[in-house]
C-alpha cells in the first residue's frame, strides 16, 4: 500500500488543573478532530502559528501523548492504543528530529554514543560493534569521522542538528517527524540542514512529517502541505496547488506574509486582526471566524468540515460549497 500513516478524526485534549484540589478547570482542545494521510516516501508539511496543535499532533502520532479519540494507523495497523512491548517495538519505526539541538542532545555525551544509543537499545549490540555503522552515518550527515569521539558541546548548532539527524536515521525508521528542525538555527545554516534532509530522503526513501510555523520553510521541503489553525486542519493540498491557489482565508493570509524576493512583483499583505483565541475556549462554528474578513452569518454557528473541492485539495470553509 502506498499510504504509510493514516490519522482519522484524531483528538488530543488535555486538562488544565488548578486550585487547591487540583481539579480540572478547563480542557485544552489542542488537536480537535483532524484527519490526514502520509504516503510512503513523501513529505507532508504541517504549518501554523505556535499553539495551533501541530507539535501535539506529532507527539500524539509518536504516542508520547495519549489521544483522546480517533485512530492512528501505521501501515494499516491500528497503533492508537497499543501499549507495553508492542508500543516499544513500534517506536523504532518512528523517529523525531527536535527543534532545539541544544536542548535535545546531552552535551556531555560522546557523539558516537548519542547516535548509537537507539540501536543499542533495540539490538543490544555494543558501541564497539556499531562503530563502523555509526561512523558511516556521521559521514553521511556531513560530520567528520573523528566526531565519533567528541562531545555534543564541541559542535555548532547546525552540526548538532546533524548529530540529531544521524541519531534519528540510526534505526532506519519508517517515519521521521521533524518538529521545526531548523527554526533554532542561524539563517545561514538553515538551508544546508534542509538540503541534507532532502538528500537523505532521496537516498533512504524516507517519509517525513515536517512541522513548521512558517510557510516559506515548508515550501522547499514538502510534497503536500496541511495548514492548522486552533487544533483543526483548515486546508490541505499539493504544494503547488496550495501556493498557486490557496482557498482558505487563513492560508491566504499566511501566504501573503511570505516575503517576495522580486521587488517588481507587488504583493498585497493580508494582516490578520486580533490574536489566536485560546484552545481552552475555542470559538463556536468556524474556529477562524473571529478573525476572518470573509465571515458570514453561518460561520459563527456551523463548524465547516474539511472537504475536497479540487482533486487532492481539501478545505474547511463555508465559502466552498
Ligand atoms: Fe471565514 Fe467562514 Fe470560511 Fe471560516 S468558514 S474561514 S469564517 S468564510
Ligand atoms: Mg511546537
Amino acid at each position: 500500500d502506498e499510504v504509510l500513516l493514516e490519522v482519522k478524526n484524531l483528538k488530543t485534549y488535555y486538562p488544565i488543573k488548578g486550585g487547591f484540589l487540583r481539579k480540572t478547570i478547563a480542557n485544552v482542545k489542542a488537536v480537535d478532530d483532524i484527519s490526514f494521510e502520509i504516503k510512503r516516501g513523501e513529505t507532508l508539511g504541517l504549518v501554523g502559528e505556535s499553539g495551533c496543535g501541530k507539535s501535539t499532533t506529532g507527539r500524539t502520532i509518536l504516542r508520547l501523548l495519549e489521544p483522546t479519540s480517533g485512530q492512528i494507523l501505521l501501515d494499516g495497523k491500528d497503533i492508537t492504543s497499543i501499549k507495553g512491548r508492542t508500543l516499544r517495538d513500534i517506536r523504532k519505526d518512528f523517529q523525531m528530529v527536535f527543534q532545539d539541538p541544544y536542548a535535545s542532545l546531552n552535551p556531555m555525551q560522546m557523539v558516537g554514543d548519542i547516535v548509537a544509543e537507539p540501536i543499542i537499545n533495540y539490538t543490544g549490540k555494543s558501541l564497539k560493534q556499531l562503530k563502523d555503522e555509526v561512523v558511516e552515518l556521521l559521514r553521511r550527515v556531513g560530520l567528520p569521522e573523528d566526531a565519533f569521539y567528541k562531545y555534543a558541546h564541541e559542535f555548532s548548532g547546525g552540526q548538532r542538528q546533524r548529530i540529531g539527524i544521524a541519531r534519528a536515521l540510526a534505526l532506519k525508521p519508517k517515519l521521521i517527524i521533524a518538529d521545526e528542525p531548523v527554526s533554532a538555527l542561524d539563517v545561514s545554516v538553515q538551508s544546508q540542514v534542509l538540503n541534507l534532509l532532502k538528500e537523505l530522503q532521496e537516498e533512504f526513501g524516507l517519509t517525513f512529517l515536517f512541522i513548521a510555523h512558517d510557510l516559506s520553510v515548508v515550501k522547499h521541503m514538502s510534497d503536500r502541505i496541511g495548514v492548522m489553525y486552533l487544533g483543526n486542519i483548515a486546508e490541505i493540498a499539493d504544494k503547488d496547488s496550495m501556493y498557486a491557489e490557496p482557498l482558505h482565508p487563513y492560508t491566504q493570509a499566511l501566504i501573503s506574509a511570505i516575503p517576495e524576493p522580486d521587488p517588481r512583483k507587488k504583493k498585497e499583505r493580508i494582516v490578520l486582526q486580533g490574536d489566536v483565541p485560546s484552545p481552552a475556549n475555542p470559538p463556536t462554528g468556524c474556529p477562524f471566524h473571529p478573525r476572518c474578513s470573509k465571515a458570514m452569518e453561518e460561520c459563527s454557528r456551523i463548524k465547516p468540515q474539511l472537504k475536497e473541492v479540487k482533486p487532492g485539495h481539501q478545505v474547511a470553509c463555508h465559502l466552498y460549497k
